[in-house]
């Protein structure tokens, strides 16, 4: 059987559900909303570990104290929800090698300071050859400038460095908007509620609700959405388990990663364009490994909450947290890996990741530390709903790709932190991106309307 409504939202994270909301909110309110989990919330998601609540995918509101508000912290202030301040300036004097020594502060600084240069070398290297490319296109002759090549980091400590300025912090090298408009600051979610209580919030505002749990019909879990078919009336949504729904317009929120496999079909397929801007969007895996231990025997301090141990191998097991700001007393260290790391690690079993894990903070700690009692490894890019942590589009990209990432195909609109030109990869990203698709989805329907009075007058 099959149903018809105005519009399908596929997809419940931040942005999926801020874009229902716009729509209800102006009377678009025969919505159907298709999730392929058991819940709401995507890539914002609590669990319980040793006996505090963790968040495995978000965890910052990036971007607070600047000249104008972050609208995610607008709400996080408005329900009262649990924040830590978490400052990354000091990772770079916590920088252990392998023999548990720390490197003195004089000389991580230096290394530091040549990192960060060589990365703005690097950039403007970049941006001159982009620009010679433009040049050459555009019929104007080879400049043959010399460029300085960057320095590229050697030793473990030039490595974990690289690491931590591009795997994380890019903001010292390029303006990123983020910090730039909402403020250089960064708050810890640590809430037992969970981050994802503010899309529960938000959701309570057009869905029916009751003692805290969504129970409007309207939102469906477990329907994993696997052909969109779309024409000039319409787009028809099959789901893996058989169901049809159809609609007039339909709003995609997956990831790009989602985007880039072969999750949804779309018949007739999507256009050249489109397609091959999903492409060059880049997708980063980033994993929070939680380990809980006994007692503490790390330095705690709010200038200790983070540290580094430099390994010859890039990445590895490279950056870690302390939660004693967050919950005292909890006995949790964050370990944090990304990309090729993080796909190393979600394919062997935890036992194997709980050893590598011990034996480099043994390295740093030494042989008498206690193993952990417990391990939490979230799997992000085997995750066939989500294939990546978020998008991480080419320093240079150009405006065209962000534009064809985010323009409808049809019927068929699109939103997610990905077409967030400027707050891309972000919890605010999603949320404002889901706002805009939003609106312009209304605009569309408005229009539609006027359309169609006009061709009945005709009559
Ligand atoms: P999603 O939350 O991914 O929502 C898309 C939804 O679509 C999901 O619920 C998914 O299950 C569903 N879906 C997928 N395929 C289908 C299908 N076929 N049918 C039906 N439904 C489908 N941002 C910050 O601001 N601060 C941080 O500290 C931070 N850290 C992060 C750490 C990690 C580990 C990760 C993974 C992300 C982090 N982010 C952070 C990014 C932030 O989480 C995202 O930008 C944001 O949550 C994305 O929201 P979204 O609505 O665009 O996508």
């Amino acid at each position: 059987s099959s149903t018809r409504s105005s519009v399908i939202v596929v997809g419940a994270g931040i942005s999926g559900i801020s874009a229902a909301k716009v729509l209800a909110e102006n009377g678009v309110e025969d919505i159907v909303i298709l999730e392929a989990s058991d819940r709401i919330g995507g890539r914002i998601r609590k669990e319980c570990f040793g006996g505090v609540s963790v968040e495995l995918g978000a965890g910052w509101i990036a971007g607070v104290g600047g000249r104008e508000s972050n609208p995610v912290w607008e709400l996080a202030v408005e329900q009262n929800l649990r924040t830590c301040y978490s400052d990354y300036s000091n990772a770079r004097y916590n920088i252990y090698d392998q023999s548990g020594k720390i490197i003195p502060s004089g000389i991580a600084a230096d290394s530091y300071k040549k990192a960060v240069d060589s990365a703005i070398q690097k950039l403007r290297n970049e941006e001159e050859a982009e620009a010679n490319d433009d040049a050459n296109i555009n019929g104007g002759n080879d400049s043959n400038k010399i460029t300085k090549p960057p320095s590229t980091p050697k030793t473990p400590v030039e490595l974990a460095i690289d690491f931590i300025l591009h795997d994380f912090e890019m903001a010292e090298v390029e303006p990123i908007s983020t910090y730039v408009d909402f403020g250089e600051r960064e708050y810890l979610v640590a809430d037992e509620r969970g981050y994802d209580y503010l899309l529960y919030k938000m959701a309570e505002d057009f869905l029916f609700t009751s003692e805290g749990r969504i129970l409007d019909d309207r939102l469906k879990l477990n329907k994993v959405v696997r052909e969109l078919q779309h024409s000039r009336n319409g787009v028809t949504v099959i789901t893996e388990d058989g169901c049809v729904y159809e609609a007039n317009y339909v709003i995609l929120s997956v990831s790009i990663g989602v985007l880039q496999s072969d999750l949804i079909a779309f018949n007739p397929p999507l256009p050249r364009w489109k397609f091959e801007a999903i492409e060059k969007c880049d997708v980063m895996v980033y994993t929070k490994i939680f380990l809980k231990f006994p007692y503490r025997f790390w330095p705690s301090g709010p200038e200790k909450e983070f540290f580094i141990y430099a390994h010859e191998r890039r990445g590895y097991y490279t950056f870690w947290q302390h939660m004693e700001n967050a919950y005292p007393g909890s006995n949790i260290l964050v370990v944090t890996l990304t990309n090729e790391e993080s796909k190393r690690v979600e394919a062997q079993s935890d036992e194997e990741t709980l050893r590598e894990s011990m034996a480099v903070l043994r390295d740093m700690f030494g042989p008498n530390i206690p193993d952990a009692i417990d391990i939490l490894v979230p799997c992000w890019w085997n995750n066939r709903f989500q294939r990546g942590s978020y998008s991480n589009y080419p320093i240079i990209s150009n405006r065209k790709v962000f534009h064809n990432i985010k323009a409808p195909v049809g019927h068929i609109f699109f939103t997610g932190e990905h077409t967030s030109e400027k707050f891309n990869g972000y919890v605010h990203g999603g949320y404002l991106a889901g706002i805009d698709t939003g609106k312009a989805l209304v605009e569309e329907i408005r229009k539609e309307k006027e359309r169609e009075k006009e061709s009945q007058t005709l009559l």
